[in-house]
């Protein structure tokens, strides 16, 4: 197994896109099997090792960042499998963890499927997307990672290596999980009792629900339960046709109206994404698209799957409603086959790019949310985040999954002082948004950024609730120490 510990090699393994500037390891392992992956745990504790994790580095929330840990990166185990068929029309497809989501997209797209999952950032690692449970703009139509999951291998703590599949294993009627494992031996632990929130996109702590299957505990945790080394995923036919539109609006309350019919369907159609730019991320998208109309209130990106055949009804029911909601319809970018398509999907990637790009030049970090309320509450959302930050007088962009109700708040702070400002803001947004019943995550996770507000979310109880998970499956604290849960807990729980 390949190791390196020259300061060139490591550097990279620093960072993610989170700004997070303690990063620090002896060294970096790059495991070539699954079963180098489980050795290197098995010893952790004898070695007084502990370790992080390592994707691609496009986290967002400092979760790949070692904080003094040796890192194991999941470069070399990139293998992609065969595409193949299984029952309901559906294929599966497996993977290592290592694998990049674009390539296995391409893979499955070669022979005529689809896997739906779309985190903006198409470079990060199937294994990383598990253990965030990623999601994107198709998670509207199609939910998050988790939906897409058939089986995963995940190398244990203490260095077993096990299969779960869905279905395979799911909580007793007292919320119990039983496990015999080679070297961990028998074990038994409960699955956290909080509730989790009324949103329809949600990652923040461990997964947990009556019933539960184990394969829901592992997704979504962050690398702190396992590491996955290998994931089956579902497959879906690849769409005849997918049209989208960006749609431009004058004011405000139409673009809202609109959003409010898109997703209750008005007038037929039937989208897999509805994304909102606000005026101010037009502004920023201005600087590569000097195109964009002037004086405009903000623009809803939509997919919407179709055939040949139905196309122009399909559009025939989007130019009605965006007419019935005042959107000028001649303004609008529509594209009707896959070139037109990606040259949509990139004007929205680059958004992030964009701002990530200004702030690289700023001595501030941006202050940005991930948070998320009840589907039908995307008004409240938009409003609170709006309204707050022109109280402050800040300088903000909001975009992102709307259909959801799930908005990203970037605020963009020009010196310190604006900075802490916008910190405080961001606290009172998160009680406001808790307290709503909605969630500090929906996609981005938690990673080591954002623990402390956990705490917040699950309260005392909850977070011990998840350290007992933690410590049944991780009894030495070797993985991924400091994501999800603060190092604190560690020590007042035993
Ligand atoms: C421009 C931009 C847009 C983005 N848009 C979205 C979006 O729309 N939706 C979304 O959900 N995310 C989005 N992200 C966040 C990011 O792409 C996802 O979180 C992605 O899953 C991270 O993958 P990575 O390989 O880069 O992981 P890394 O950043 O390297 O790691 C992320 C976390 O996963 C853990 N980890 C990595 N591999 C494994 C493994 N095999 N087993 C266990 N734990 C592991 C790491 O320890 C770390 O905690 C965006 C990021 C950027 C930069």
């Amino acid at each position: 197994m390949i190791y390196k510990d020259d300061p060139s090699a490591i550097a990279g393994f620093l960072e993610d896109t989170s700004n997070l500037k303690s990063g620090r390891t002896p060294g970096v392992f790059f495991p070539e099997s699954c079963e180098e992956v489980a050795q290197l745990l098995r010893s952790a504790a004898a070695d007084g090792r502990r370790y992080t994790v390592a994707g691609n580095g496009t986290g967002t929330t400092g979760g790949r960042i070692p904080l003094g840990d040796y890192v194991i990166s999941m470069q070399k185990l990139d293998r992609i499998g065969e595409v193949e068929p299984v029952e309901g029309g559906l294929a599966v497809i497996r993977v290592q963890a290592g694998a990049l989501l674009q390539d296995v997209q391409a893979k499955a797209a070669s022979e005529g499927w689809f896997y739906p999952p779309d985190p903006t950032e198409t470079s990060c690692f199937i294994g990383s997307t598990v253990a965030n449970n990623s999601s994107g703009s198709r998670s509207f139509r199609y939910g998050p990672t988790r939906a897409h999951v058939r089986a995963i291998r995940v190398a244990l703590p203490q260095g077993d290596l096990l299969e779960i599949t869905r279905g395979g294993c799911i909580a007793g009627a007292d919320g119990s999980f039983h496990l015999d494992l080679p070297v961990a031996g028998k074990l038994r632990f409960l699955r956290p009792e909080y509730s989790m929130p009324a949103t329809s996109k949600h990652n923040a702590g461990y997964w947990s629900t009556p019933g539960m299957e184990l394969i829901d505990l592992f997704i979504g945790s962050e690398g702190t339960l396992g590491i996955i080394v290998e994931a089956e995923l579902l497959l879906r036919p690849m769409p005849e046709k997918v049209i989208a539109c960006l749609v431009f609006f004058r004011r405000e309350e139409d673009l809202l109206l609109f959003v409010e019919e898109a997703r209750k369907g008005s007038g037929g159609v039937r989208p897999r994404a509805v994304e909102l730019f606000d005026s101010r991320s037009l502004e920023f998208l201005r600087q590569s698209y000097p195109q964009v109309p002037e004086k405009t209130a903000g623009a809803i990106y939509f997919e919407e799957e179709t055939t040949e055949e139905a196309e122009e009804r399909c559009m025939e029911g989007w130019l009605e409603l965006m007419e019935s909601c005042g959107a000028p319809t001649e303004q609008s970018w529509a594209a009707l086959d896959s070139e037109g398509l990606s040259r949509l999907r990139e004007f929205r990637h680059r958004l992030p790019v964009l701002v990530n790009e200004w702030l690289s030049r700023q001595a501030e970090s941006k202050v940005s949310t991930d948070m998320a309320l009840a589907d039908a509450r995307f008004r409240e959302l938009f409003e609170l985040y709006r309204d707050s930050c022109n109280r402050e007088g800040f300088t903000y962009i909001i975009f992102g999954h709307i259909g959801n109700a799930h908005l990203h708040l970037n605020i963009l702070p020009r010196d310190r002082a604006e900075f802490d400002r916008a910190k405080r803001l961001y606290r009172q947004l998160v009680t406001e948004v808790l307290s709503m019943g909605g969630t500090l995550s929906a996609e981005h996770g938690i990673g080591k950024l954002k623990s402390e507000y956990l705490v917040q979310m699950y309260g005392q109880s909850g977070m011990r609730e998840m350290v007992r998970v933690k410590k049944a499956l991780d009894p030495y604290l070797v993985l991924n120490i400091g994501n999800l849960i603060p190092e604190s807990f560690y020590e007042s729980e035993t």
